[in-house]
């Protein structure tokens, strides 16, 4: 689910503020007048402030919609037990969900599995899924994050890295939760 362009529009938004921010502050600097004083800066700071909650919130719309919709669409769902520092590692979650935190994200797939009687299985995140081939099991070693794609030393299989990423983190929450080949 691409999140991209709201985000970045966001962003823009919030930086074009937060310039104009510091400008006030300069300026009020430059008249010699504290911040808690100057007007003009104390009305641009709860702007800013105002914007930075819109951001939250939205974020947490967005993903409230994300988790309901993939709980409802699905019967199991296998996700890696990541925290926010491993999530970069893969691109596209990286770019859908940007910098929410990823622990939210599995609590609110972790409660509604519950409310809609869905499974949720959560693989360990020292599981090496990026380094397993998916095709042959082979174990190709440590990928720099600069490598999007490559090919299987044992079996040549050329691979995505987060396709093959996730076929391997779907594999192993099949096989620790017993039901391997029910999928
Ligand atoms: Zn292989």
């Amino acid at each position: 689910m691409d999140n991209h362009r709201f985000t970045k529009a966001m962003r823009q938004k919030l930086a074009r503020e937060q310039r104009k921010l510091s400008r006030r502050a300069e300026g009020a600097k430059r008249r010699g007048v504290p911040l808690h004083k100057a007007k003009n800066y104390q009305k641009q700071k709860c702007v800013v402030a105002r914007l930075h909650e819109k951001v939250t919130n939205q974020r947490k719309d967005f993903l409230h919609k994300l988790s309901t919709d993939l709980i409802k669409n699905h019967d199991r769902i296998v996700v890696e037990d990541l925290h926010a520092k491993g999530m970069l590692r893969n691109r596209k979650l990286a770019s859908a969900i940007s910098d929410v935190s990823w622990s939210m994200f599995v609590t609110q797939l972790t409660y509604k599995a519950d409310w809609y009687g869905k499974q949720l299985i959560k693989v360990d995140r020292w599981f090496p899924s990026s380094q397993l081939c998916s095709s042959c099991g082979h174990h190709d070693g440590k990928k720099g994050l600069h490598v999007r794609k490559w090919s299987c030393s044992a079996c040549h299989a050329p691979h995505d890295r987060d396709i093959n990423a996730a076929v391997n983190i779907l594999q192993e929450g099949l096989r620790t939760a017993g039901t391997a080949g029910i999928a």
